[in-house]
Formats: C-alpha cells, structure tokens, sequence
C-alpha cells in the first residue's frame, strides 16, 4: 500500500486550545492535512480535511489559509485520483477539520464512531464550534458506526482503528502498517495536536475530558512503542515541515 498525507493549508486559534492554560493571547497557526491511502483492497481516505469556504463564514477568527492547491480534489488530482473513486472514508472524528469534505465522497463507505454522529448533531454547549451537522449529513453510500470500547477495528488489513477519546467523545486513532521494510506509522490524530502535547503529557485546551485524553495519551504511546511505529502529529508545524507530503508516499 502507498499511503499520503495530503496537505490541506492552516487554521489559527489561541494558544491556549492547544497548550491548556497556557499561553493565553499567543496565536498558533497550525498545518490540516488528510490521509489517502492506495490499498490492495481498496482506496481509502482517513479524515477529509477543512472547506475554506466554510471556515471563512462560520468560523472567521480562525484565518484559514488554503490554496487552490491545497483543496483535497486538488491534493487527489496531483496523484490521479478522482473523489468518485474512493471507496471507503474513515472519520477519526467529526470536528470541522477533519469531516468537512465528505460530501465529496457520496459513493464511499463511511466508517466513524456511532457517538460522534450523537455529538455532531447535537453538540454539548462547549463543543458547539468543532461541529455542524451539515458537513455530517451529506449522501453516502452506506455508514458503518463503531462502538469500539478496548476492541480494535481492522478496515483493510494494515489499518487499524483504536479508540482514543478525550479530545471528543468518540475519537479514533489510525495505525497503519504499510508492510515489510516499512516503518508503522502511528496518527494519534488530535489525542496529540503536536509532540509537545504527548511528550510531555500538555493536555489541549480542547477537550471533551481531560482525563479520557490523558489515558488515550499513554495507549497511543504504548502502541507506538510496541509497534515501533513512526508518530505523525495532526496539527504540529514543526513536525509537519518534515513530512513527506503528496505526490510523495510512504510504504510502497
Ligand atoms: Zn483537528
């Protein structure tokens, strides 16, 4: 399998949301990227990024920055994909980020947690500017929600779900295991914006329960470890400028 990492511009928020109670009044800009992966089985997106568009109306403190190139049919175009060829999408969770085009993937197999669906819908009253039910009900194919608790998920052999709550309420982190000589590759997805954040165990400011997210922390790291995978972090600026980004790929 090939898997790539498709850059999707930046979004801005205080400080503070990534580093809790701290840094307060300091912006922190930040890299979105989504996940395609070309499979034996199957092409599947992981996450499908933010819509300019919709930040720009719903959300304008965020200053999002995205070029033509950095939209996510751009991102498919540069490797030849076409959005209909897509056979199954998987939401780690349903903040805006990361679901906000799955409208372009009506012929896909949809896999997400069956309580991020509650939570998208009807949002608690401090989560209310993560999620919109409209980029959530959009056409698809067919939708699979998972219940997860200790079990693990296999999409297509070498993708793993396992869920990691705290950052939402139905969270899921993605381990990917490309194969012979290649390195597993762990995406906490947001149980860590940065490496900072799991490294030295810095809770973001946003979060549905900071203890859920401290233990889903240690499960990631303890995975990591076993598996000898390679982390990627969400939202890192620093780690991100050090990603093979696509055309390019890892596995193979
Ligand atoms: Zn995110």
């Amino acid at each position: 399998m090939k898997v790539y990492l498709l850059d999707n511009g930046t979004l801005m928020l205080d400080k503070s949301l990534a580093t809790w109670n701290h840094n307060q009044g300091i912006e922190f800009r930040f890299p979105v990227f989504a996940i395609y992966v070309d499979h034996p089985d199957g092409k599947i997106m992981i996450d499908t990024g933010f819509d300019k568009e919709w930040v720009d109306r719903k959300l304008p403190f965020e200053k999002p920055t995205q070029t033509a190139e950095q939209t996510i049919q751009a991102q498919l175009a540069k490797i030849g994909v076409k959005p209909e060829e897509i056979d199954i999408v998987v939401n780690s969770h349903l903040h805006f980020d990361h679901c906000s085009n799955n409208k372009l993937f009506p012929q896909a197999k949809f896999i997400f947690s069956k309580s991020e669906l509650r939570h998208a819908y009807v949002p608690d009253v401090w989560e209310r500017l993560g999620y919109d039910r409209t980029l959530v009900d959009v056409p698809m194919k067919s939708v699979e929600l998972l219940e997860l608790g200790d079990f693990e998920y296999e999409v297509v052999p070498g993708i793993t779900l396992v869920e990691t709550p705290g950052h939402s309420n139905g969270h899921l982190s993605v381990i990917i295991q490309p194969g012979e000589g290649h390195q597993p590759m762990v995406f906490p997805v947001d149980v860590a914006y940065t490496r900072h954040n799991l490294e030295d165990k810095v809770l973001m400011g946003l979060h549905s329960d900071p203890e859920d997210l401290w233990r889903s922390m240690v499960k990631i790291e303890n995975i990591a470890r076993r598996l000898g995978g390679k982390i990627f972090y969400s939202h890192d600026p620093e780690d991100f400028a050090t990603y093979t980004l696509a055309p390019g790929y890892y596995g193979g």
